[in-house]
């Protein structure tokens, strides 16, 4: 299958408001204006610290389809993201192509210049995926082509057997 012309809609960087997190009790409020004005409460130095650190040292060639989806993939029966749909399917977006998270690089923890470090709030642990992208394309955090989503694959072969190739 080819990638090209489809868009990656899987990764979206979920915005943890980094600008709106308290600042840290060593800073003093002074690590910036945020913080500064707003009593410690808008502070806007928290960095996204993303592991593994992803090579921009990317291979050539296609994003290959994975064979089988894998252990944790959306488009599993009991996935939290179709419990979120109560059960139903994962949406299928022309033109959008879905990516396993296998291998991707995310953001771990939030990091302030104090050194002082925070988790990824819950909610948001494991779904802030930051790899490198370069047009229609993204690769795995060692530089591999990201891999397709089998069971968006499934439904992507079902959307073009219904004719709409
Ligand atoms: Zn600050």
């Amino acid at each position: 299958m080819s990638d090209r012309g489809l868009r990656v809609v899987d990764l979206e960087h979920v915005d943890i408001a980094k600008d709106f997190m308290s600042a840290p009790a060593a800073a003093l409020n002074m690590c910036c204006y945020g913080a500064a004005v707003y009593d410690g409460e808008r502070c806007t130095c928290w960095e996204s610290v993303v592991e593994p650190e992803p090579t921009q040292d990317v291979q050539e060639g296609p994003m290959p389809v994975n064979a089988q989806r894998c252990g944790d993939c959306a488009y599993r029966r009991d996935s939290p993201e179709r419990q979120l749909r109560d059960g139903d399917g994962m949406p299928y977006v022309p033109g959008g192509v879905f990516l396993c998270h296998v291998g991707m690089p995310k953001v771990v923890r939030i990091e302030h210049p104090c050194g002082e470090t925070r988790d990824v709030p819950p909610g948001v642990e494991n779904d802030d995926y930051r790899p490198v992208e370069r047009g229609y394309r993204a690769w795995q955090a060692d530089g591999r082509p990201a891999v397709v989503c089998a069971g968006w694959a499934a439904d992507h072969r079902a959307y073009l057997e219904r004719g709409n190739a």
